[in-house]
């Protein structure tokens, strides 16, 4: 079979996404392949499709046992043999899958890193075809990458023992360089085919806020995004346990998740979540990484995360499917704070020794201060993204809070005059620079006894600000950050003058910059939500309703989450094609043979019905 036919008859796919048929074809053709691209770019499809064609067996090497099991059963689903091994199975089960992968029942074999080199497996391994041997997540490898898993280190070991090294194809979203290059020399890819696409998801749009309220600006943003689906990200545990409870006693459907649940209950959750019974999980970065629900159209972040990686991770988890998505980010400068105290707090990787410790936490305040940089920018910050991980971009996206917010400009040439003095003069007096909050503290005047005690009373801009509220000056310091007067140095915290600094000191150079209307404070609480509740439901809103409830039934019926049965963007085209028989259903991107075949007379029957209530010419 041809690859394109492959393609249509198994993913139900008409064309390849950027990258895909590259790296492809480089499987087929033997080679190591390595891919990077963004979460939702369809990485998978490039080890599973060749797996089809190719003799053996291809090994998929996953990090997590949630992840695995999602994608075995959407590979089943569309009629692919495949199984996996990994350590939450019963005896009985691993048995199974073991007896299977030796009579070759699998095309595909999903395995968790840490069973590699156990004696069975690697006894059976003798005796496969193993064609492809696919990392994904290939980042886990890296020590420079956020989520260092050393049982990765495993995968060389493993192909030392075996009697043929196959291709290898590891897969990423990280783009880092350092990340990248530390994948091909640690797994030791050869002449590599590298593909890196576009990191850019125009689907979605990006808006950071800071609102005075967080609570009650999520509940306004989730008023609005009730009929959808979504992920409320928060830093801590009790963050989770907090705001789900609020979302709940305000009549949403809202499920939790986080490192402190009992298994079952965080199985439960997610489920709930994935198969649509509830639409909002309340979660911390524990949630997530194995989620690849394709109809999540909104991520929201309560507190800012500890890099520009894990938020762009994170927030990737939304429109997966292609259509219009928000991610937003609640911020507020405690949110630096707590993100520190958990940078050097940090204990779930107790692989590590100390020094390898104390480099990952310097690496990681560096990022955390890139982040804090998104959060603070008043430029695109689709741009901000991405020049992050190194991709050129238009200056402006039009799709992102700051793209389409209002601004003031403000001419704060006097304010800037006095903070910066203020700065030099506490460096002068000390010697050193100190934070934000102490240099709030003298510019107010405090009599805090830190003050006291280092000898800034006397200073003649102590006082200078006394009229203004703690917040304010908090906020002018922000600004003029952002203006590039002043910069915080990502370890100490301490604040220091730049050069241009100078120019507003001694040349006269005035400062006007312009601030953000923040949207959610000017208007009145209710305003917004009632704004969009009242816009009359279109009537081809009515078939696409139709079709997500049929899509409910059958998962609650058969079982399985309702992505997996097809996607939103599937659903969408089906309502715009209406198809009538099998082989028209068979044109609608995302279904393949198998899945018509399962599912396709409950569709067509649905599409009938509404026919003949709405006539063939309804909207
Ligand atoms: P990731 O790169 O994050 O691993 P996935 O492999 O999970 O992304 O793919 C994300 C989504 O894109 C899935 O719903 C998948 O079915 C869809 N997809 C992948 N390739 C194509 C394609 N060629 N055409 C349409 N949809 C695709
Ligand atoms: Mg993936």
């Amino acid at each position: 079979m041809e690859k394109v036919e492959v393609l249509r008859q198994y993913f139900g796919f008409s064309s390849f996404r950027e990258g895909q048929q590259t790296l492809i074809d480089a499987v087929l053709a033997g080679r190591d392949v390595l891919g990077v691209m963004p979460t939702g770019g369809g990485k998978s499809l490039c080890y599973e499709l060749p797996a089809l064609l190719l003799p053996g067996l291809t090994l998929v090497i996953s990090p997590l046992i949630s992840l695995m099991k999602d994608q075995v059963m959407a590979l089943q689903n569309a009629g692919i043999p495949a199984g996996c091994i990994h350590s939450a199975m019963s005896v009985e089960e691993l048995r199974e899958a073991y007896r299977d992968t030796r009579f070759g029942a699998y095309k595909i074999l999903y395995i968790a890193p840490e069973r590699l080199l156990t004696d069975d497996f690697c006894a059976l391994a003798q005796e496969l075809e193993i064609s492809l041997l696919a990392v994904d997540e290939a980042h886990c490898i890296s020590q420079w990458g956020q989520d260092f898993r050393p049982s990765y280190l495993k995968i060389l070991d493993f192909l030392q023992k075996l009697p043929r090294r196959p291709a290898l194809a590891a897969f990423t979203a990280t783009a880092t360089t350092q990340v990248r290059s530390d994948i091909v020399r640690i797994l030791q890819l050869q002449d590599p085919v590298t593909v890196v696409t576009g990191f850019d998801r125009p689907n979605l749009r990006f808006e950071v806020l800071r609102p005075q309220d967080k609570r009650r600006a999520l509940l306004e943003l989730l008023e609005e995004r009730r009929d959808k689906s979504g992920i409320v990200y928060c830093a801590t545990r009790k963050g989770v346990e907090q705001i789900c409870e609020l979302l709940q006693s305000s009549g949403f459907a809202a499920s939790r998740y986080h490192a402190g649940l009992s298994p079952d209950e965080r199985r439960q959750n997610q489920e709930d979540f994935i198969c649509d019974r509830c639409t909002v999980m309340v979660a911390t970065n524990a949630f997530g990484m194995g989620i690849d629900k394709s109809n999540v159209s909104y991520v929201i972040h309560c507190n800012m995360p500890k890099s520009v990686e894990a938020y762009y991770q994170e927030a990737g988890r939304a429109g997966r499917d292609g259509a219009p998505a928000d991610c937003i980010l609640l911020f507020s400068p405690g949110d630096i704070t707590t993100a520190k105290y958990l940078i050097l707090n940090q204990t779930e990787n107790d692989e590590l020794t100390d020094e390898e410790r104390q480099a990952v936490q310097a690496q990681d305040l560096i990022r955390l201060e890139q982040m804090t940089g998104y959060c603070k920018t008043t430029g695109c910050l689709r741009g901000y993204l991405l020049d992050y991980f190194g991709q050129p971009h238009a200056p402006r996206c039009e799709n992102c809070g700051n793209c389409q917010a209002e601004y003031d400009l403000q001419d704060l040439t006097r304010e800037a005059q006095m903070i910066l003095s203020c700065v030099v003069r506490v460096r002068t007096r000390l010697g050193y620079c100190v934070g934000t909050a102490l240099l709030g503290q003298v510019l107010r005047g405090s009599r805090a006894a830190r003050v006291r005690e280092l000898g800034l009373e006397d200073l003649p801009t102590y006082g200078l600000m006394r009229d203004l509220p703690a917040g304010r000056i908090r906020e002018l310091l922000e600004l003029l950050e952002a203006g590039g007067y002043l910069q915080t140095d990502p370890v100490h915290g301490g604040v220091d003058t730049t050069p241009q600094a100078a120019e507003v000191l001694f040349h006269g150079q005035r400062v006007e910059v312009s601030v953000k209307r923040q949207p959610l404070q000017d208007q009145p609480a209710r305003g917004r939500a009632k704004a969009k509740a009242e816009r009359p439901k279109k009537a081809e809103d009515d078939l696409l309703a139709a079709l997500k409830a049929l899509r409910l039934r059958l998962s609650q019926e058969q079982h399985i989450p309702a992505y997996i049965i097809c996607t939103n963007a599937t659903l969408l085209d089906m309502a715009a094609r209406r198809p009538r028989t099998i082989e028209e259903l068979l044109e609608v991107s995302g279904i393949g043979q198998a899945k018509a075949e399962r599912f396709g007379d409950a569709f067509l029957k649905e599409l009938e019905h509404y026919e003949q209530t709405h006539g063939r010419n309804a909207p």
